[in-house]
Order: C-alpha cells, then sequence, then structure tokens
C-alpha cells in the first residue's frame, strides 16, 4: 500500500480528464524543506517563520533570517516558496517582545497588525527574504488581513525595502509574487477587491473557521462546531476562488482542510488551484485527485452549493468517495 501511495507522489496530480493541481507542503522549519521534493511536494504553500523567532533567544537578525530563507529556497530547487511573514500573537508568544496580555488574543494584536506598528520587524524580515530571493522562486505572503488598508499598507512598505536594497546593489529576483492569507471573513467577503491588486490569495481555513463561527480553535469544549464544511465556510471559499479566477490570480489553500481527502473533490470542483498540506497528506490527496473527474466534481460542488448542513455536505462528499473506492 505505501509503494502504491508512493507511486502516486512522484507524479503530478491532475484528475482524469485532465485538471491539473499543485499540491504544496507546508512547513515550520528549514531543515523540513528537505526531501520534500522526493515527497512529491511540488512547492512549499506555507512556511509558518514564527517558528524561527519563537525558537530564538532574542529577535533573529536579518543575516539569520537570510540564511533559513535561502536554505528553503535552494532545497526547493526553483520550485515556488511562500514564505508568510510573521504571524506572532494570538496563541503564539515570543518572550522578547513583551507583548501586553489581552483579554481576547485572537482578536487582538497579532501577525500583520503587529508587523504594521513594529515595522522594523517587517522591514527586517522583508530585507531577509528579497535577499534570498536571489536563490530560487520566493513568494510573499501577509498573514491575517481583514481589509485592503493592511494590505496596501504591507505592499507600500515592501516597495520602499525593496527600492532600498536595489539602490544597495543587493542581488534579488526581478519579480516576487506578493499575496494574503485569507483566513477572515471579512477578507473572504472583499475578495473580489483584492483579486485586482494582490498576485495570490492562500485559504487558512484554521483561521477562517474560527472567526466564520466563532468558535475558538483551541475549546474542545466547542470544537464541535468547529468544521470547515459549514456552508457558510464553503461559500466563503468560493468567492475567494472566483475572484481570484475572474482576474487571472492563482488561489492555494494552506488550512487543514486541503490535506484532507474528503474535501478534494469539493475543491476541485471549485476550482482551487494550489494545495498546501502537512506532507504526510500528499499521497492520499494525490491518489484521491487522480481518482476523480473534474467534470463530475464541478457537478458535486453545485450540489455541495445548496446544501444548508455541515452534516449533509459530510454526506454528500463521503458518498461522492465511496462511489469512486
Ligand atoms: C490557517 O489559519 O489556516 C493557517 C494555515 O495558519 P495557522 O494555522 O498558522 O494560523
Ligand atoms: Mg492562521
Amino acid at each position: 500500500e505505501r509503494e502504491r501511495l508512493a507511486g502516486f507522489a512522484a507524479r503530478p496530480a491532475a484528475t482524469t480528464d485532465g485538471f491539473r493541481v499543485e499540491i504544496a507542503a507546508n512547513i515550520g522549519t528549514p531543515a523540513e524543506a528537505e526531501g520534500l521534493l522526493a515527497k512529491g511536494a511540488e512547492a512549499v504553500g506555507l512556511y509558518r517563520t514564527e517558528f524561527l523567532f519563537m525558537g530564538s533567544p532574542s529577535m533573529p537578525g536579518e543575516q539569520l533570517q537570510f540564511e533559513a530563507y535561502k536554505t528553503v529556497a535552494e532545497s526547493m530547487e526553483g520550485k515556488p516558496v511562500v514564505i508568510r511573514t510573521l504571524d506572532i500573537g494570538g496563541d503564539k508568544e515570543l518572550p522578547y517582545l513583551e507583548l501586553p496580555k489581552e483579554m481576547n488574543p485572537f482578536l487582538g494584536y497579532r501577525a500583520i497588525r503587529l508587523c504594521l506598528d513594529r515595522q522594523e520587524l517587517l522591514r527586517t524580515q522583508l530585507r531577509a527574504v528579497l535577499r534570498a530571493s536571489a536563490y530560487g522562486n520566493l513568494k510573499i505572503m501577509f498573514p491575517m488581513i481583514s481589509g485592503l488598508g493592511e494590505w496596501r499598507q504591507a505592499k507600500a512598505i515592501y516597495t520602499e525595502v525593496r527600492t532600498q536594497l536595489e539602490a544597495e546593489g543587493a542581488p534579488m529576483a526581478e519579480k516576487v509574487e506578493l499575496g494574503i492569507m485569507v483566513e477572515i471573513p471579512s477578507a473572504a467577503v472583499m475578495a473580489h477587491s483584492f483579486a485586482k491588486e494582490v498576485d495570490f490569495f492562500s485559504i487558512g481555513t484554521n483561521d477562517l473557521v474560527q472567526y466564520t463561527v466563532a468558535v475558538d480553535r483551541m475549546n474542545e469544549k466547542v470544537s464541535y462546531l468547529y468544521d470547515y464544511f459549514h456552508p457558510a465556510v464553503i461559500r466563503l471559499i468560493k468567492n475567494v476562488i472566483d475572484a481570484a479566477n475572474a482576474h487571472g490570480k492563482w488561489a492555494g489553500m494552506c488550512g487543514s482542510m486541503a490535506g484532507d481527502r474528503l474535501a478534494a473533490p469539493l475543491l476541485l470542483g471549485l476550482g482551487l488551484h494550489e494545495w498546501s498540506m502537512s506532507p504526510g497528506s500528499i499521497h492520499k490527496v494525490k491518489e484521491t485527485v487522480s481518482g476523480c473527474s473534474h467534470t463530475d466534481c464541478v457537478e458535486l460542488a453545485e450540489q455541495v452549493l445548496e446544501l444548508e448542513t455541515p452534516e449533509e455536505i459530510r454526506g454528500a462528499l463521503t458518498a461522492f468517495l465511496d462511489a469512486r473506492q
């Protein structure tokens, strides 16, 4: 069985009728990028850089960050690597930042909010990523974007940092794509506006579910409500993918839904381009994708959008996969 699945890993992922998707991996450290290509990953769809910061006793400097990003770029041998800028706050602490205690950390001072306030953090990180961009195919993604203002501010800082590095004569990739995580419902609703300006989206279902259904993702007492098959979540996901398609941009997903084979036919039907997951899920998802026809999946997605509860949606998806085993 393992060998059979490994066979799928080596091949690109496409449906029986030739709809091609990119299967990528989520990583937290440069070491995790090693051997990813052999595991069948075609890209890194999410590099959670906060682990570099959390694993350090003080703020990692530009050179240390540069080395880390360069290592990942080189391990992937020119394949895309999406580097997410610092996503700290919420459940993730950095002692040396001395962040204030908050009543609602998940609704508070975290990720891009913190980085736009303490811009030296973001500027240093962007300098490191841009310098590393000379060694591979790096893309930059901003987490926890809630509205266009934050995105525009982040992009303006990027442009300033780039101009400065150019003046210093630093080698860099000519084009570095800039995208946003869609993990706050307000951003998902506004996707058509964002799609005119960003190069790509990556849907973070882990937080998107938390904020859409108002369920703390860490609280087991209410975890029965935490479900990416909630029809409201599916509608938001559809809106994001539709917006990307309407503007010739690409839409990915890096939340755990992307690694769930039950979700795969639905995501295929909605037209998701890039799927980023923990490396252990790659084989199964590739196998599932190659067993489906895109035409059937589009029809399935249309049916699912008529359903009104997570249970009905799970039922329809289970029946769809069972009919294809
Ligand atoms: C997400 O929110 O779906 C995501 C991928 O980011 P994280 O799990 O790191 O918050
Ligand atoms: Mg998140």
